[in-house]
């Protein structure tokens, strides 16, 4: 198999000109022209000979080479067909990759984790398109598909929102919706002028593994995030407020009321100040009343 020998300006140039390839705002094609950074995703994804990995998004195939070297199996999702002719050169030398031309959010993954990984949990790496990040992680995290980690390179606020907790003016929805699932690890910051068109903000790539079993005990996940939602939807009231006027909720101010005080929230507090495990404790209150 050949050293990967795409992920540098002067080659990623060569293969778009071959091809005359035209790229594509609408599907946040940026790629990657450094090969430091793809070491570094390398590394933060813990690639084994034993991997199957599941690339959403391999572009030319800069990081499908990478990964192909490390890899027993890669499987790559491309939306974009003007992009399949290109991979097909790009990776005919590595024969352990397969390339599908599809949506991501439309492929069975658990099938695919049957067919090539016996069932078991894959990897997931990606230099994500900015524009689906959220429903492609979640995507990945609710729908009962087995996956070992999540590597990712995304927007550098939205790498920062998955990481942090109360007291921070970026916690919300999608940090508790990520720790529920996964322990987050910022690997590194990315800036523009390692991709190709540089995009406006800057990156970073965050390592999400997924927890054998989730971190709190709550007797209704589907409650919860309701009301993980309805808190931070009216993020300047307080949550009884909240959580009273949300449509989805059916509680009265009442009964909000009572199962703060069995918490021992004060009645004024805000969603922001709760961690994950306050909101379980709020939502199994909550069924009791
Ligand atoms: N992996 C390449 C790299 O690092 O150079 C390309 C990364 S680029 C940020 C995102 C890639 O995802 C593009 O090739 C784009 O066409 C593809 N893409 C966008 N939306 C997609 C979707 N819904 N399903 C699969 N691929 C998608």
């Amino acid at each position: 198999m050949k050293d990967p020998y795409l992920g540098n300006p002067k080659k990623t140039i060569e293969v778009l000109q071959k091809y005359d390839f035209v790229f594509q705002k609408k599907f946040g094609q940026n790629f990657l022209i450094d090969p430091h950074v793809l070491d570094k995703i390398m590394n933060a994804a813990d690639i084994q000979k034993e991997d199957f990995v599941l690339e959403i998004g391999p572009g030319i195939g800069t990081m499908t080479q990478y990964l192909a070297c490390r890899a027993r199996e890669v499987f790559a999702v491309e939306i974009d067909r003007a992009l399949i002719p290109i991979l097909e050169d790009t990776l005919k030398d590595y024969g352990n990759v397969t390339i599908l031309n599809q949506d991501i959010l439309k492929v069975d993954i658990k099938k695919l984790a049957e067919e090539h990984n016996q069932g078991k949990p894959v990897k997931v790496v990606a230099n994500l398109p900015y524009y689906i990040t959220t429903p492609i992680i979640m995507g990945l995290f609710e729908e009962d598909v087995p996956v070992e980690s999540i590597t990712v390179m995304v927007q550098k606020e939205v790498a920062e929102r998955m990481q942090t907790g109360p007291g921070s003016k970026d916690y919300g929805a999608l940090s508790l919706a990520v720790q529920y699932y996964a322990r987050p690890y910022i690997a590194a910051n990315v800036p523009p002028n390692c991709f190709m068109p540089r995009p406006k903000v800057g990156s970073a790539v965050i390592r999400l593994t997924r927890h054998e079993k989730p971190p709190v005990d709550v007797k209704d996940q589907k409650l919860m995030f309701r009301i993980i939602r309805a808190s931070f939807n009216q993020r300047r009231k307080t949550l009884v407020n909240g959580l009273k006027n949300a449509s989805d909720l059916e509680f009265s101010k009442e009964d909000i009321e009572k199962a703060l005080s069995a918490c021992g929230f004060p009645m004024g507090i805000r969603g922001e100040a709760l961690t994950l495990q306050d909101f379980a404790d709020l939502t199994n209150q909550l069924l009791t009343t």
